[in-house]
Order: C-alpha cells, then sequence, then structure tokens
C-alpha cells in the first residue's frame, strides 16, 4: 500500500491511479537559460523514485516534464525580463540556441544521475497553440480580461484560489506591496499573455487574437500537462519553491477552464542547502555536477547522499557528507562484487530464510510510506550485515536497487587473485579431501582461513573467497 504527502490536502495518503493501473505525473522542469545546480539534481531525484517506487507496485507510468524556454519573467509576478531572452543578449546568442545548450547539459547530469528519462518531454515554445487555445476558453468563460500589458487572470472569479499554497485572495490582498501594475484587479491577477514591448522586438514572440507577444509562465504547465496527460490527472510534482505562484495559478487557470479537478496529488521537495546556507551566486556555492567530478566523487555518491535524506526534508549538502557517501557507497559496491560470484543457490535452502523476506518486506514498506530512502537504505546495511547466503543478499539487493538506482547490476563479480602457497593449500586441501582425511582438510581450511580466505564446499569443488572485513 502506497502512501504520499499530499501538499493540497496537507495529509499523507493511500495513493490510487484515477484511471485503472496507469499513474499520469506531471513535473515542473527548468527554465533552460542557465546550467542546473545541485538543487535541480536533489528536486529531479525525488521524481525519479517515485517513478520507480509507483513501477514496483505494479503500475504503468505516463511521465511528462516540460522544459521552460519562454515566458520565465526574473520575478515570479510576471515582472522584469525574460530570462531566456536576457541570457541570450548577454551571451550574444539566439534564445534556442541557449535553451538547446542548457538542455542537453541537463539531460546528460540526469543521466549521470541514473535519472529515469520522462515518457513525454515537451518545450514552451512548441505549444504556443495549446496555450492560446486555453486562454480563450478562459476569456469565453469570463476569467480573463486585458490591461494594456497583457491579458490577465481574474482571481477573484475562482474563489477556491490559495487552496494549495494557503495564500487565500484575502491574504494575499492584505499583505500586498504597492503594485506596479495598476491596471489588475487584484494582486494576486496573473498574466495569461504578455504583449511585446512596442519600442523592443523580442526573439520569441507569437502571433495572439490579442496581439504579438508570449504566454505568461504558468500556462505553459496547464495547457502542456492536459494536452498530454488529460485535465484532470493523478500526481504533479516540482520545488517548494514552485508551490506558490506557479502551482496556485497552475490549478486556478486549469480547474476555471474545465470545470474539474486538476491534480490529485501535489508532491514538493524541500529546499537543498549547500553547508546550511542558501546556493547563492555571490556566495559561490551553485555547485554543478562537474564540481563533484572535478573533485573525485562519482554522481552515484551524490545519489547516495540525497537517498539518506527523505524529499520532504531540507537536504543539507556538505563536503563531508558526500565523502562520507562515496566511503559507504564503495563498501557496497565491494559486497555486491562478492555476493556477484555466488551461485543462487535452491529454493529449499532459500526457505530457510525467512528473515531476508522479512527485510525485503521491510524495504518495500519503507519506500511505500512516502519515498522513505533513508529508512530503506538502513535496511540494506541490515541485510548485507545479516547471516543470510550471499545468494539471497545478492538477488535482495537487486531488486532494491530498482528503486534505489545506484547501478548494482552493473558491478562486475569479484575476482580474486590467489597466490602460489595458497593455492598448494588449496590442492593439499583437495587431495584430503579425496582420501577422506577430514581432519587435515579442516586444518588446512583453518590455516586458510588465518590467511584471510573463506573456503566453502560445494558440487563444483572448493570455492574460495576473500575474507573482507567490512565493519
Ligand atoms: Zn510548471
Amino acid at each position: 500500500m502506497l502512501k504520499l504527502y499530499n501538499t493540497l490536502t496537507r495529509k499523507k495518503q493511500i495513493f490510487k491511479p484515477l484511471k485503472n493501473n496507469l499513474v499520469r505525473i506531471y513535473s515542473c522542469g527548468p527554465t533552460v537559460y542557465d546550467y542546473d545546480h545541485l538543487g535541480h539534481a536533489w528536486r529531479y531525484l525525488s521524481d525519479d523514485i517515485l517513478r520507480r517506487v509507483l513501477e514496483y507496485n505494479g503500475y504503468k507510468v505516463k511521465h511528462v516534464m516540460n522544459i521552460t524556454d519562454v515566458g520565465h519573467l526574473t520575478s515570479d509576478s510576471d515582472t522584469g525580463e525574460d530570462k531566456m531572452e536576457k541570457t541570450a543578449q548577454e551571451q550574444k546568442k539566439t534564445a534556442h540556441e541557449i535553451a538547446d545548450y542548457y538542455t542537453k547539459i541537463f539531460f546528460e547530469h540526469r543521466k549521470k544521475m541514473k535519472m529515469l528519462v520522462p515518457n513525454i518531454i515537451c518545450k514552451a515554445s512548441g505549444h504556443i497553440k495549446e496555450m492560446i487555445d486555453l486562454i480563450k476558453i478562459l476569456e469565453k468563460k469570463g476569467y480573463a480580461y486585458k490591461t494594456s500589458d497583457g491579458i490577465y487572470f481574474n482571481v477573484k472569479k475562482f474563489p477556491k484560489y490559495g487552496k494549495l499554497s494557503g495564500n487565500t485572495l484575502d491574504k494575499l490582498k492584505a499583505g500586498a506591496r504597492i503594485e506596479i501594475n495598476k491596471e489588475k484587479k487584484h494582486p494576486a491577477d496573473f498574466a495569461l499573455w504578455k504583449f511585446s514591448p512596442k519600442n523592443k522586438k523580442r526573439q520569441m514572440e507569437w502571433l495572439s487574437p490579442w496581439g504579438i507577444g508570449f504566454p505568461g509562465w504558468h500556462l505553459e504547465c496547464s495547457a502542456m500537462s492536459m494536452k498530454y496527460l488529460g485535465s484532470s490527472f493523478d500526481i504533479h510534482t516540482g520545488g517548494e519553491d514552485n508551490i506558490f505562484p506557479h502551482h496556485e495559478c497552475e490549478i486556478a487557470q486549469s480547474e476555471a477552464a474545465t470545470g474539474k479537478k486538476f491534480v490529485n496529488f501535489w508532491l514538493h521537495a524541500r529546499f537543498l542547502t549547500i553547508e546550511n546556507q542558501k546556493m547563492s551566486k555571490s556566495l559561490k556555492n551553485f555547485y554543478r555536477l562537474e564540481d563533484i567530478e572535478k573533485k573525485g566523487f562519482a554522481p552515484m555518491a551524490l545519489r547516495y547522499l540525497f537517498l539518506t535524506s527523505h524529499y520532504s526534508s531540507k537536504m543539507n549538502f556538505t563536503w563531508q557528507g558526500l565523502e562520507a557517501s562515496q566511503n559507504v557507497l564503495n563498501k557496497l559496491y565491494e559486497a555486491m562484487a562478492d555476493y556477484k560470484k555466488a551461485k543462487r543457490i535452491c529454493f529449499e535452502s532459500e526457505k530457510k530464510f525467512p528473515r531476508a523476506k522479512i527485510m525485503e518486506n521491510k524495504f518495500f514498506e519503507a519506500v511505500n510510506d512516502d519515498l522513505n530512502t533513508p529508512k530503506a537504505l538502513g535496511i540494506v546495511w541490515n541485510l548485507i550485515k545479516s547471516d543470510c547466503p550471499d545468494s539471497i543478499k545478492k538477488s535482495c539487493l537487486l531488486k532494491f536497487d530498482k528503486i534505489l538506482g545506484l547501478g548494482l547490476d552493473k558491478i562486475k563479480p569479484r575476482k580474486i587473485k590467489i597466490s602460489a602457497p595458497i593455492k598448494k593449500l588449496l590442492q593439499e586441501r583437495e587431495k584430503a579431501r579425496k582420501e577422506k582425511n577430514w581432519q587435515k582438510s579442516d586444518e588446512i581450511r583453518n590455516n586458510l582461513k588465518e590467511n584471510g580466505y573463506l573456503v566453502e564446499d560445494s558440487l563444483q569443488g572448493q570455492k574460495i573467497s576473500k575474507i573482507k572485513k567490512l565493519f
């Protein structure tokens, strides 16, 4: 039974798809005007775990992610410059070139972090028609009005505004700063369409029934999610900074247009801090994946570090924490390399280890409890420390890794180099066993053990492995 914390109801709830066995998820993607940083990696990892857990539960997942390449202004309240156009000007490139470049890097980073690729990746600039169509519906239903700089959504017509973030219209009006745009009917009204400035030609602008311009930022996510997932779908994800105003506005314009509930579950990842400080350009702590790699850490160590925190608690990145994660991950890989050598033992013998089954159940209980990966990792180490046979540990870990995504399936079995004296001892033992000289055979086994080797007898003969001190 899968439970997820829903920002909308502020409760952990049992998850069930709206339609049959299919789970439809929409994730707010990046605005591709700059390099993605560790904050993005943290936020998107929770989507990746969510998807893997849903698939483990037997659901089919349709995952859509957008790429914002137009309309996201430097201020979330529809003022300031377009982030894409600003960077294009600074770098003397076209907005499309900027978008393509940073999108490519973003997906390279995701791949290195072993994040699954969304089923549909959609660019805002490729869905202008859908956005215009949505504004037309809102206009027809009386939710939109025109000012001198654009078409706005009238929040007063949507009394449920604030249901996600708690920022209700009364609260917003009372706390509103002096409104720059005096033509707005309420401070929370937001742009559906912005007109191009009269004195300046934008790189990205389109003809609309209201005039040449570009879509408001919030609009793209409503238009694209509903195009690919239908007017009501299961899960919408984002970072906690998306809750307001972005997601609140998405709900308002989508539900106003369709008259239906837009999304059933809203999941938000909390912020990431760096050494307990907010990431900021001035503190020079906007670390990218390359910065991690330059210091000799594997992207998988970062994934491991992120798995040690719950997505809905604050993630504090420290270099010390990353180093510790790299060490623990190496131990996990070493253990797996040993287990990979183990032959699967027969079903009857597996039955003798009900503890493995119990741990397996506990692992899936943990991830099904609102994606509790820190707890799940604890169970991984309980299993490794247990007396279960290697073959069982191997099969359990491979199952767990379908969710953890640490690449355990790619770990090669450990090959051990055996020195000539050890080889000789093994031959002597083989001979003793043939002669049924059990005492000598045991003596040699103890001798090997003192030298750090474990010998097990199987149908195929003696099996030797190095005794490792993991702890
Ligand atoms: Zn969005």
